[in-house]
């Protein structure tokens, strides 16, 4: 009897809780909806670490660099492409992208500031972002290992040992001209080195240069990218690029409505 009583009680002040909790939640308005028709975000596989995402163009796939000018002067071994003789650039060109690379820089140190582990990413074959071995490794902060060359240093030092290998995670919007050639839209760089922001939506002041200020020169909406050869043994791996990374446009019927009905 006391048990069914105690039963009872805690019935009752389950329903006396769930009541009130209810009360506190509820609002006296509408769910908002911004009214906005949205197309459906295309479904994609976002592959792993060994697997592009379905929708990248993969530029290295640890056979061949088929996709770049000069990539069959490169060492293509166990999976890896090793700087060799040249720079290499894609016979695609690119424009705005999202472009993920893995590289390692010699295992074996040679050299010490610029002359170690030196290579770069070129982005349209204009803006570098700087490859070095920057383990302990003392260089000018604007050329080290992440930086926007002679532009902007990277906001940390991120970089593993020499021979281990690293990634770059970039995302890159394209600047864009006038037709008298004046810049209209400067270009933006979102770089992670490892996982670690390095440059958020960073603004360039022009194409990277190793003997001039940095300066915009009008170019096509889409160039090849560029991978430099300094003359270092540097490794990569693991090479994709995505394209569409514009935000989606949606519609607003309402206001058509709107418009056609005032005509
Ligand atoms: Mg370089």
């Amino acid at each position: 009897m006391f048990a069914l009583e105690k039963k009872s009680f805690w019935m009752l002040l389950g329903a006396i809780i769930v009541m009130a909790s209810g009360a506190a939640v509820w609002k006296p308005f509408d769910e908002y909806k911004s009214g906005i028709v949205w197309p459906e975000p295309p479904i994609i596989n976002p592959g792993n670490e060994l697997h592009a995402p379905s929708d990248a163009i993969v530029l290295f796939n640890g056979k061949d660099l088929s996709a770049f000018e000069n990539g069959e002067k490169w060492l293509i071994e166990d999976g890896y492409a090793q700087v060799q003789g040249s720079g290499i650039t894609t016979k695609q060109p690119f424009g705005s992208c999202q472009l993920h690379v893995e590289f390692a820089t010699p295992e074996e140190v040679k050299g010490d500031g610029q002359g170690r582990g030196n290579s770069g990413i070129y982005l349209m074959g204009k803006y570098e972002v700087q490859i070095l071995d920057s383990y302990k490794n003392k260089t000018y902060f604007d050329g080290q290992c992440g930086a926007v060359y002679k532009q902007q240093p990277p906001t940390v030092n991120a970089c593993r040992k020499p021979g281990e290998w690293q990634s770059y995670d970039i995302i890159f919007e394209a600047p864009e001209f006038n037709k008298d050639g004046t810049l209209k839209t400067a270009a933006f760089v979102t770089v992670l080195q490892n996982g670690v922001l390095l440059h958020n939506h960073l603004e360039l002041q022009g194409g990277t240069f190793w003997d001039q200020p940095p300066h915009y020169e009008s170019h096509a909406a889409k160039l090849p990218l560029h991978i430099q050869d300094h003359g270092n043994p540097t490794r990569f791996r693991n090479i994709w690029i995505r394209e569409n990374i514009n935000p989606l446009v949606g519609t607003l019927p309402e206001k058509k409505e709107e418009a056609k009905g005032s005509l």
